[in-house]
């Protein structure tokens, strides 16, 4: 009998890991995919910022495959992704994550991908009743059925809760090796992690992608709302990662550095933007994004980002201002004071 080969969708989390490494210990060839959305959280912020310095920087879907020894191919979605997060079939979560859309999605895009190169089933680290809403028990069978997958779709973290699939009934894979983990506890992934000798592996805190985040889904939806249309580029939606977002006016928005390691990464965007930097003092970069600003919005722009450099109590804070053209132009204010920072003005 030929050796049966498998995909694994890997997140870079810990389930996926152990539903992989489940199948693998079966004789299994298993190869990995990892979509590349854009709202992935991992590899990104925490690279940027200096607080974040403690933290390992690596890709943890690289790192699992490495684990597993398995080939981890990456695949690039973001603009194939641009309707599922717009456009969301069976609607958002709790913020702007359309979970069960995604899940078909990419489940989909997987059964598609067995297809090509003669695979013959998918696997994934789902576990019922634990976030995201995709992972409902109601809803496996809807990520079965509407990805095409159906029953070549097996979830080996808990699949002695859900009918047998074909893997299990062709005898590809033994189904009494299998799980019945289910909720929220993540006690028997760390309980199987320990069996199989993994110590070191990623823990999300609060999901894989930025769309479950709420601030991150209120800048979104702030963009959406400025644009007048649900749209966005591969930028947009890395800038929303990025520093304080503050809009002042319905002309212009204000991305404001936090720290050292958002003004590194915002400068690479500084040819794109008018920028707005402290000079006097040490502080931050600001982008702007929006039109040419008018003398009066060029002022209070400045104030507003003067507010955030070591010069805040200052009388005068000397910034530069480079317009769309990349034209200096030195500006002298007084920073706002934090009362004179409008909360409505803070997206977050
Ligand atoms: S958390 Fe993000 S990546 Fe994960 S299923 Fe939901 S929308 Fe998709």
């Amino acid at each position: 009998m030929r050796t049966r080969k498998a995909v694994a969708l890997i997140s870079g989390g810990l389930d996926s890991l152990l539903a992989a490494r489940l199948i693998q210990q079966q004789g299994i060839q298993v190869e990995g995919i990892n979509f590349f959305t854009g709202f992935c959280v991992e590899g990104h912020t925490h690279a940027i910022r200096n607080r974040d310095r403690s933290r390992v920087k690596r890709n943890n879907a690289l790192w699992v495959a490495e684990q597993l020894g398995i080939k981890l191919h990456i695949i690039d979605i973001v603009d194939e992704y641009k309707d599922v997060v717009i456009n969301p079939k069976h609607g958002y979560g709790a913020n702007l994550n359309p979970c069960l859309d995604c899940k078909i999605f990419m489940v989909r895009k997987a059964h598609e991908w067995i297809q090509e190169r003669d695979f013959d089933f998918i696997i994934t680290g789902e576990v019922i009743g634990q976030r995201p809403k995709s992972q409902r028990k109601r809803c496996m069978p809807v990520v079965a059925r509407e990805s095409g997958a159906d029953d070549l779709l097996l979830r080996p973290l808990c699949a002695l809760n859900l009918p047998a699939t074909r893997p299990e009934r062709e005898g590809w894979v033994e189904r009494a090796e299998l799980r019945d983990f289910g909720g929220r506890s993540r006690k028997p992934q760390m309980a199987l992690a320990r069996e199989f000798g993994f110590e070191d592996y990623a823990q999300p805190a609060g999901g894989c992608c930025f769309l479950t985040d709420q601030s991150y889904s209120v800048k979104l939806q702030d963009l959406w709302d400025n644009r007048g249309s649900r749209e966005y580029e591969l930028d947009d939606i890395m800038l929303l990662k990025v520093g304080r977002h503050i809009r002042p006016s319905a002309a212009f928005k204000l991305i404001i550095a936090r720290e050292e390691g958002e003004t590194n990464f915002l400068s690479g965007y500084r040819h794109q933007f008018q920028t707005i930097k402290t000079v006097s003092h040490p502080g931050p970069l600001a982008l702007v994004e929006g039109a040419q600003l008018d003398a009066a919005q060029i002022q209070l722009a400045c104030a507003i980002t003067a507010r955030f450099c070591k010069g805040r109590d200052a009388e005068s804070v000397e910034l530069r201002f480079s317009d769309r053209e990349q034209v200096a132009h030195s500006i002298h204010v007084k920073p706002l004071a934090a009362d004179e920072i409008k909360q409505d003005w803070i997206i977050v």
